[in-house]
């Protein structure tokens, strides 16, 4: 009894210790600013506050990062709007049209959402989130007070806690007992590959749209649940620039409506009244454009927010103190400082403004809704490729776009393909309207061309879904009635006797399957040419799977079949009416094998990450990680498949250091080089050659008089002079030459993302399985002199070397991990090409 009773006065002592609210100095013990909080305690800030404050504060947890750290929601409001939280949250999907149970309340509290720390070695921002979330609560802070009453805000304290502690635990292990400010003094130098990115070297600043990373699937799920009116993003720049706030610089998308430009100068001019009162400089409407639609600005924007970057100077850099370039030291107090400031000034502008930002807000989704935006009304996608098909539909639906069935006869639309008006029938055929909340996103994902009000930009300029998925697409300008949408499934019919299966292999789906089978130790082949059986007509590429060398394994294989809705069909017997029976050489056993990829200093993280993540996380396949700077005969030993991401790389340098690398080669390995792997592997006289820029010296030759002057530059135009040479990110079309192995399953054309100008000298002896002719760039930015040296050159080619092979990419495929159509190829170079 009496340690019943001695446990309960300790209970209640706990958590009376738990329910008081404490300040992020008190909390930690040290002024924050003094030094770098590892994520684990700011989570167990955020829990502790929860705790203490419940009448004002909802903590929910969205998620788990890769390396199993927490991802945060926290949101802060007067106790009588928390009372009503779910309620206010759903009457603000009514103002979107998202929610159409009733109508919309229109004198709701409005939304505002702070995003801490995307970029892990921009990391005063998740300290600035402790400090913004205590000044919300603390009972003595009047006017924030205030400004709750009719707002709701959402702290996220770090959207990428793994970079985070990568950059904190490292910053922490180097720093002596006092900051050194020296800039070149070890702590001001992060190693490969830095905090910014996530596990899998993943920019999540690029992937909103996207979302091919757990923190960004679990983040904009939450995002759709809540549309909220403001947006911020907190990032860091280099340690010499002063503070970016809004208005953002040029190019803005043209969907941008003039209220969502408007408001952010109204915003801007807020922060300036602060910052001037401190002495503090800022700039506005540079550098930082609105047009990519994956930023943490720009997919706010295209989802009717006031989506903002603030950028403070300090990223990697920065450590606790910095001198910079004008004597300056700049410390983590200084960065929280500015955070701080623009953090709670949003917070004030908002609640000044609340009945203006939800009266426009819910303007912008009734247009959406009534009129659509853009001229297209109406994108029917008649692809018949179902893998391809599925893969978007799962982007819709991540991005609560709403698809359905259109059914009409010689409708006339833009075929993204061949770039023309035609004629075309649907028959309850997949679509998408623009008459709808999302209306906005999908115009800019959707467009044939983005049209750009000004053309430096700091990123890609093409990024339209039918490309990307390699989906044939037309785009409607009338409104066409879209019934709901029904997905059939393929209805496979398997026996236990079979000879054997065949299973069409025509998406990155397909090649998952592969994988999947291989890994089930499964024998799988294929046939190099197209075939017919029993009247079908198969592709070649099409796998077999048969009971000879699989006896046993039928049933993990129709497991694995209907697990993946793989098409499969059965066979009774190895003769074909057409092509080769399938004990032909010209069948393929498919030889498991074994994948290494180039990684470490050197090489460019995001690239390495994109290989890494697709192995492991998309094909389930595994995949040995060496540093590129230790790769030799040794290391490549038992591996089959050597993959170089772009980098910059010693054995491709050094003659010596690659004589190795190169025997391996000779000797039967597949080394797969993309991007300037591929440059450099031309340069050291692998057997490719880069193409010159001959175009340059012909254009030299025939100047004529009326631009003679061409070279006589004003010195303020010469940003926008040097964008002649400039490929920010394009699509071009790429004629394939489907009958190689690393094209099965291809069309004879393909949809590339352009990121430089490299191109290769067609190959006598090897195959150029991907090539640009004239004039193929379908969409995107691409300076005028560069346009002029892209066409006629390999792209995509597979060179043998004595008994092994070289596969060259000019351009990453799977960029971002968000190019979806490229990753079929880079399986078909792993998986086909050479067995
Ligand atoms: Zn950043």
């Amino acid at each position: 009894m009496r340690s019943r009773l001695i446990s309960f006065l300790l209970l209640l002592t706990c958590s009376q210790l738990f329910a008081q609210l404490k300040s992020p100095d008190e909390f930690l013990g040290y002024q924050l600013g003094s030094k770098f909080t590892p994520h684990y305690k700011i989570v167990n800030y955020f829990h502790q506050t929860a705790l203490a404050m419940p009448q004002m504060m909802k903590l929910e947890k969205y998620g788990e990062t890769n390396e199993g750290r927490e991802l945060l929601l926290a949101i802060v409001s007067t106790p009588e709007n928390m009372a009503r939280l779910d309620d206010i949250r759903k009457n603000n999907l009514r103002l979107t049209g998202i929610l159409k149970d009733k109508a919309a309340d229109i004198t709701a509290p409005v939304i505002v959402w702070l995003s801490y720390n995307v970029h892990g070695n921009e990391a005063s921002s998740s300290e600035v989130s402790m400090k913004t979330l205590y000044e919300l609560l603390n009972p003595s802070n009047a006017q924030t007070k205030n400004w709750l009453k009719n707002t709701v805000i959402i702290i996220d304290p770090c959207l990428n806690p793994d970079g985070r502690d990568r950059y904190v635990n490292w910053f922490n292990q180097v720093v002596g007992k006092n900051a050194d400010a020296n800039p070149n003094s070890r702590e001001h130098s992060e190693p490969w590959p830095g905090g910014r990115l996530n596990h899998y070297n993943f920019d999540l600043n690029r992937d909103w749209a996207w979302q091919t990373q757990v923190e960004t699937q679990g983040r904009v799920k939450k995002y759709n649940e809540w549309m909220p009116q403001i947006h911020c993003d907190f990032h860091e720049q280099g340690i010499n620039n002063p503070y970016f706030f809004a208005p953002a610089a040029e190019p803005f998308h043209e969907v941008i409506t003039k209220w969502q430009r408007d408001f952010q100068g109204v915003i801007g001019r807020n922060h300036a009244r602060y910052f001037d009162s401190n002495g503090w400089l800022y700039f506005t409407k540079e550098t930082f454009d609105l047009f990519y639609p994956a930023y943490g600005d720009t997919y706010p924007i295209y989802n009717g927010a006031i989506g903002m970057t603030y950028e403070q100077a300090g990223h990697s850099q920065g450590g606790l103190a910095v001198v910079t370039n004008d004597g300056d030291t700049l410390t983590l107090k200084d960065r929280i400082a500015h955070h701080f400031t623009t953090s709670m000034s949003t917070i004030e502008v908002a609640s000044q403004n609340a009945a203006k930002l939800i009266s426009e807000f819910k303007k912008y989704f009734d247009d959406a809704g009534a009129n659509g935006v853009g001229e297209y009304k109406t994108y029917v996608v008649t692809e018949n490729n179902a893998g391809k098909r599925e893969a978007l539909l799962k982007f819709f639906e991540v991005n609560g776009i709403k698809y359905g069935n259109v059914t009409g006869k010689a409708l006339k639309g833009y075929n993204y393909f061949t770039g023309k008006e035609e004629i075309f029938n649907a028959t309850n055929t997949l679509a998408v309207s623009a008459y709808q909340p999302k209306s906005a996103l999908i115009k800019v994902l959707f467009e044939p061309k983005s049209k750009l009000s000004d053309s430096v930009t700091y990123d890609i300029t093409a990024w339209s879904l039918p490309f990307v998925y390699g989906v044939q697409t037309f785009a409607v300008k009338e409104k066409i009635p879209v019934d709901n949408f029904s997905f059939k499934r393929y209805a496979n019919l398997f026996s236990e006797s079979a000879y054997g299966y065949l299973v069409n292999y025509e998406s990155f789906a397909d090649t998952k399957f592969l994988t999947a089978l291989l890994n089930a130790k499964i024998k799988v082949r294929y046939a190099e040419r197209d075939f017919t059986y029993k009247g079908n007509s198969y592709q070649k590429g099409t796998l077999i799977i048969l009971k000879k060398g699989n006896e046993g394994k039928f049933s993990r294989f129709l497991e694995l079949a209907s697990e993946w809705e793989a098409d499969a069909s059965v066979l009774d017997g190895g003769f074909m009416d057409t092509g080769f029976d399938f004990g032909s050489e010209k069948v393929h056993m498919i030889k498991k094998p074994t994948v290494a990829l180039l990684t470490g200093k050197g090489v460019n993280p995001n690239a390495a990450g994109e290989v890494w993540h697709l192995f492991e996380q998309q094909l389930n396949y595994p995949i040995s990680l060496i540093n590129a700077d230790e790769v030799d005969g040794s290391a490549l030993k038992n591996v089959d498949v050597l993959i170089v991401p772009d980098g910059s790389y010693k054995f491709l340098k050094e003659k010596d250091a690659g004589a190795e690398v190169k025997m391996w080669v000779q000797q039967g390995g597949k080394i797969i080089v993309m991007d300037n792997a591929a440059s450099q592997l031309a340069k050291a006289e692998w057997g490719i050659k880069l193409k010159k820029g001959e175009e340059d010296d012909k254009k030299d030759d025939k100047k004529d008089d009326k631009n003679i002057y061409a070279d006589v530059k004003r010195y303020e135009n010469r940003e926008r002079d040097g964008i002649v040479n400039n490929i920010p990110g394009a699509i071009y079309k790429v004629e394939l030459d489907n009958s190689h192995p690393l094209a099965f399953g291809y069309n004879n054309s393909y949809y590339s993302l352009k990121l430089g100008s490299d191109l290769y000298e067609f190959m006598k002896e090897g195959w150029n399985v991907g090539i640009i002719k004239k004039e193929n760039q379908a969409a995107g930015f691409v300076g005028s002199a560069t346009r002029e040296k892209i066409k006629d050159g390999t792209v995509i080619g597979v060179q043998q070397l004595g008994g092994g092979s070289i596969i060259f990419f000019a351009d990453d495929p799977i960029f971002r991990s968000f190019w979806e159509n490229g990753k079929m190829l880079l399986g078909n170079a792993v998986f086909l090409v050479g067995q």
